[in-house]
């Protein structure tokens, strides 16, 4: 442990943090899940571990979010640890360069089988697949990974920001109707959207969702205890998907731009990694119209720029 030592971007954070803030009044709080809606514009927030356990923080790094589709990496990994690669039977490996929510390639190339876990379609039927006899026991498997992940056993999900999406999912909920009558989502389809809806709904900070990434930046082990909590395998194929489809249809500019794996949620959030250095959140509640935060991803522009963080 070096947490003396200060890191190399304590000093400059806080700076280039406010320069990006500037940006979210140009951005939009996502209001299709009526709750989220209630976020601060302007807020914006990052934490920063490395695996020498320093944490810099900077912003509002406090501020409680939902990890909407950040979850959506963890219930991919809990899958893969339940049943291996058979998962990719029901769910592709490709991007669609669509929006979150399409519908579109659905039906247009392989029928049914949606193109990968990171869109809503395909964290569905992997939200299908976590073992467990009952939605509650699923949904209890995925929060104590979480919390194992993010080191807080006390993380538990927002009963509000689930009730408002599951009330409004009609998007989700054809998604979800359309892979049961193509026969990838089997069994109960309201049970799997409940699942699906609460790990969404699960409430973390900067620091939490920082430390999870730094699990995955460590190929799976936790460089405190030195234990293995996840197999560098399913890490491999997490940090893939999360290259080529974490960002939704604009992946392929923050590959070239930031350069680090990373996956964003409608919350404003955004969980990236630096392999084998250092686990990283940033939030920003205000989006840009691919849904990433706006003020997030413009400072993580920043900081890599500055610190050279790309991988390629
Ligand atoms: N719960 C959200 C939804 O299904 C997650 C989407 C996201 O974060 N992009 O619409």
């Amino acid at each position: 442990m070096r947490e003396h030592v200060k890191s190399p971007w304590q000093e400059a954070l806080p700076e280039l943090l406010e320069q990006s803030r500037a940006l979210s009044a140009q951005g939009k709080v996502a209001d299709y899940i009526p709750q989220l809606a209630l976020a601060p514009q302007h807020a914006l927030g990052i934490s920063i571990i490395d695996k020498d356990g320093r944490v810099t923080s900077a912003g509002d790094a406090g501020l409680s979010f939902t990890m909407q589709s950040i979850s959506k990496v963890f219930t991919l990994i809990l899958a893969l640890m339940d049943h291996g690669e058979r998962i990719f039977d029901k769910v592709g490996m490709e991007p669609t360069g669509d929006n979150f929510k399409s519908m579109l390639k659905l039906e247009l190339v392989e029928p049914g089988k949606p193109f990968n876990p990171m869109i809503n379609a395909g964290a569905i039927v992997i939200s299908s697949l976590i073992r467990g006899d009952t939605p509650e026991l699923k949904f209890e498997r995925i929060l104590q990974f979480i919390r194992r992940l993010a080191g807080d056993p006390s993380i538990t999900y927002n009963h509000d920001v689930f009730l408002s999406e599951s009330e409004t999912a009609n998007r989700n909920r054809s998604l979800a109707y359309f892979l049961k009558d193509n026969r990838i989502l089997e069994g109960d389809v309201e049970q799997h959207l409940e699942v699906y809806f609460k790990h969404c709904a699960i409430e973390v900070n900067c620091e939490h969702v920082a430390r999870m990434a730094l699990i995955m930046a460590c190929d799976g082990v936790d460089p405190a205890t030195g234990e293995q909590l996840i197999p560098r395998l399913y890490v491999q194929i997490a940090k893939t998907f999360m290259v080529t489809c974490g960002m939704y249809n604009a992946s392929g500019e923050f590959a070239i731009k930031v350069g680090l794996p990373a996956k964003s949620g409608v919350s404003g959030s955004i969980m990236a990694i630096r392999p084998g250095v250092a686990g990283i959140c940033v939030v920003g509640p205000a989006l840009n119209e691919k849904g990433n935060s706006l003020a997030g991803v413009h400072l993580l522009e920043r900081l890599s720029q500055t610190y050279d963080w790309s991988m390629f």
